[in-house]
């Protein structure tokens, strides 16, 4: 399964809040496959599963800047491109390679506070907490 870096951390703080009820569904069933399998996870920069059922997946313009980076992407592709960079720099993780959930537990343990408000700090879910909570356990 392809999963875009910074849906790693989405995927732990997700509590059935979302952009629409496909969005909140789709989540939900991904999720659930993930937790009952030690799933092999292909880590990208770019729309994966969680995306195509999101009201923010756009065709990107031609004449857009992101044109060059995928033909479709998420309506704020640029800023979620720097998610799953940090994401990715924080877990030790590259895009285009493949890892086992267990792996990318365990190396989640290792955010800290810091690092995790790094992140997701400008994130519109952040001011929530479960995702802090959930992650790092504050
Ligand atoms: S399309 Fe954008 S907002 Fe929607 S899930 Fe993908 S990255 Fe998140």
């Amino acid at each position: 399964m392809q999963i875009r870096a910074h849906h790693i951390f989405c995927i732990q703080g997700f509590i059935g809040k979302g952009y629409s009820e496909q969005f909140i569904d789709n989540m939900e069933n991904i999720i659930e496959k993930i937790n009952s399998c030690n799933l092999l996870i292909e880590v990208t920069n770019t729309p994966d599963c969680i995306c195509t059922a999101c009201p923010k997946l756009k065709i990107i313009d031609s004449q857009s800047e992101n044109a060059k980076i995928s033909p479709i992407g998420c309506e704020v592709e640029t800023k979620v491109k720097m998610l799953d960079r940090k994401v990715a720099d924080s877990l030790g993780i590259d895009f285009g390679k493949h890892y086992l959930y267990s792996e990318i537990l365990k190396k989640l343990k290792y955010i800290d506070e810091e690092k995790f408000d790094n992140i997701c700090s400008e994130c519109q879910w952040y001011s929530l907490g479960y995702c802090k909570k959930r992650i790092i356990g504050i």
